[in-house]
């Protein structure tokens, strides 16, 4: 290896018995016996809970956790997440459904996300949960359907803020956005609301993705703070709720690091107080996908295949980018970079070879490692892709190819 070329951050979770991996207590090969095919996502339930414990330990008290479930709707996972947080952020009525399902309370749940249509503006209100709106439109169906069912919708306003997360993977809030209602135009929207049937609830100030710069979410926490204690003044009513986002971003890439969740918290405590003055009644709540659910899980696929092409070594094995396009590159990434990706049943490998690791679909971006240096791998052996819990199997094209769907499995 080259000096200075950049690596993985090593990753521990998983622990390695045997020269296997381990997913939830038992060998990887054992589990993929269980599962009874190939390929599955498999998730980690001890990890689950050990991240959140992580993150009680170093967020302030107080602060509320939320599980934005996009990141991993299986339902055996929003359950055990909803066991562990303080309630769930759900983006359509799928979801929405899955959240009722667990035993968090509506109030605690929050449903986000643009274009929403009267049908699902109406069974969210039925529901009872919060309303995150994306537009006056929005406002104005959910006061009408409100009133013809006789319930008073909670809704919370979502901003589009005037600035953006710094060095995020996906800004989601700044400049013209789909996203939230501009911050400028929310004084009249909050004037107008004033007039309608609606339980004002607070805030949703969401600004971007996949993180891994402490400064920069302080920052955007620091500015988020100040936009709602500015916004609040032409409230109808006292902010309960302060959504002020998330982003925490985990290491997928070569010289990526972990955010420094300490930092972050350190100084998200030194905002409290400021909040506490100007909205006694707010419950400050931070939500996050990929950061509690991605790194408790794997993708696992088989080696069906062995074959050198021009002295160029490639594992084909039954699993590619129809389960898990972000690992092929395909979701959101600017430049191809390799996840972390090994042979699960040959950890510890005597003899070590650069291959590319590929799927069967017949299209060249169906790669899930590119002249990676791994275990020699044959024919049967199990090929892991970490970092694989967030935005794996229901962020991928599973129809593209007709080839069957990933199992999926909370170990
Ligand atoms: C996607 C999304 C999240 C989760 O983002 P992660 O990067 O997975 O933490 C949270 N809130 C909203 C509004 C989202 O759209």
């Amino acid at each position: 290896m080259t000096p200075n070329k950049p690596v993985h951050f090593p990753l521990s979770a998983f622990p390695v018995v045997n020269n296997c991996l381990e997913v939830g207590g038992q060998p990887l090969t054992r589990l993929a016996c269980r599962v009874g095919k190939t390929p599955f996502f498999a998730y980690d339930r001890a990890l689950l809970t050990k991240r959140v414990r992580h993150l009680r330990e170093n967020l302030p008290d107080g602060i509320h956790l939320h599980y934005a479930m996009k990141a991993n709707p299986m339902p055996a996972v929003v359950q055990h997440m909803a066991s562990l947080v303080d309630g769930l952020d759900v983006a359509s009525s799928g979801e929405m459904q899955v959240a009722l399902d667990t035993n968090t309370t509506p109030e605690n749940i929050s449903f986000a996300g643009p274009g929403k249509t009267e049908s699902e503006l109406s069974s969210a209100i039925a529901a009872g949960i919060v309303i995150n709106l994306e537009s006056e439109r929005e406002m104005e169906c959910a006061s009408r359907i409100g009133l013809s069912l006789g319930y008073r919708p909670r809704v919370a306003v979502r901003v589009n803020p005037d600035f953006e997360l710094k060095s995020s993977g996906m800004k989601m809030g700044g400049g013209p956005k789909q996203f939230g209602i501009d911050a400028e135009r929310v004084p009249e929207i909050l004037k107008r609301m004033a007039q309608l049937p609606l339980d004002f609830m607070g805030f949703h100030i969401f600004s971007g993705s996949q993180n891994l710069k402490a400064e920069s979410i302080i920052e955007a926490q620091e500015k988020t703070i100040g936009l709602a204690i500015r916004l609040a003044q032409d409230a109808p009513s006292p902010v309960k709720l302060l959504n002020i986002g998330g982003g925490f971003g985990i290491p997928y890439f070569p010289g990526e690091e972990p955010l420094n969740i300490s930092t972050i918290g350190e100084r998200l405590a030194d905002q409290l107080p400021k909040v506490k003055k100007a909205l006694p009644e707010a419950q400050v709540v931070i939500e996050l996908g990929r950061y509690l659910v991605g790194e408790a899980g794997i993708y696992v696929c088989r080696v069906i295949d062995r074959k050198i092409s021009r002295g160029q070594v490639f594992l084909v094995t039954d699993g590619g980018l129809h389960h898990h396009l972000a690992a092929s590159g395909n979701f959101g990434q600017v430049i191809r970079k390799n996840y972390p990706v090994a042979i699960g049943n040959r950890m510890h490998a005597e003899e070590l070879e650069t291959v590319s690791v590929v799927g069967p679909l017949c299209t060249p971006l169906d790669v899930l490692a590119d002249k990676m240096e791994m275990a020699k791998g044959n024919v049967g052996d199990l090929v892991v892709v970490f970092q694989s819990g967030a935005y794996g199997k229901t962020a991928s094209p599973a129809a593209f190819l007709s080839h069957p769907d990933a199992a999926e499995v909370l170990a």
